[in-house]
């Protein structure tokens, strides 16, 4: 079934795509065009269907990252395809993730701002290959931090703090991290 292959490569379960609305690594194919409905539960316990527009999805955003509800099941509609079809658009999006690095990372450190790419600001601030700790920005795509050697979350958080305040003198941009903390920073 078409659309399904957009998630290829992409590590995770259904809730956490749904939250991010996870996609391939473009700005136009996401998870959440293939939703139909998502069932939640909010902070009350109270149980709810909610619609697609309701899910309000966006570049790597939805309503839960809000509402804090947490995502029970979801409908989604693929397309009936081929297998030629099906592989085609899938060698599409495996191509484009050969530049993706290999290694212990969480994937895209940014998302990219309107009209250029969070790796290639940060690759013209020089910064590929810069390491803290035990974790590198990736020589590879300079939006992924390598765990190279036992990094801690204070050795990453460093590294982005620098990736941000670089990427903000050079070329003015204030990017918007991709990845989420978690606890107090
Ligand atoms: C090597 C690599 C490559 C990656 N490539 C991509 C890519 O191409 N495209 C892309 O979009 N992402 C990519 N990612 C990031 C990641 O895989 C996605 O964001 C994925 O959707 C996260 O899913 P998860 O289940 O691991 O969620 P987690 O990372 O565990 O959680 C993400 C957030 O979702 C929330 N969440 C998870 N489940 C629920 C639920 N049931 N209800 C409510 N909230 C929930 C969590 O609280 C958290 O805030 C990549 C990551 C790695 C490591």
């Amino acid at each position: 079934m078409l659309g399904a292959e957009r998630l290829l490569k992409v590590p995770g379960t259904i809730g956490g795509a749904v939250y991010m609305n996870a996609g391939d690594t473009g700005r136009e194919r996401f998870f959440g065009d293939l939703v139909v409905w998502v069932q939640a539960i909010d902070k009350t316990g109270q149980a709810k269907k909610l619609t697609k527009e309701e899910c309000r999805f966006g570049y790597r955003s939805s309503r839960f990252q809000s509402t804090g509800e947490i995502i029970l099941k979801a409908k989604l509609q693929l397309k009936q395809a081929t297998k030629e079809e099906i592989e085609e658009a899938a060698k599409d999006i495996l191509v484009r993730k050969m530049h993706h690095p290999a290694g212990a990372t969480v994937g895209s450190t940014f998302k990219n701002p309107d009209y250029d790419h969070a790796g290639r600001l940060i690759e013209q601030c020089g910064l590929k290959g810069k390491r803290i700790g035990g974790a590198k920005i990736s020589e590879k795509h300079a939006n992924f931090i390598i765990n190279e050697d036992s990094a801690t979350a204070v050795d990453v958080k460093a590294l982005i703090d620098l990736m941000k305040s670089s990427v903000k003198e050079k070329f003015n941009v204030d990017l918007q991290e991709e990845v989420r903390y978690i606890g107090e920073w």
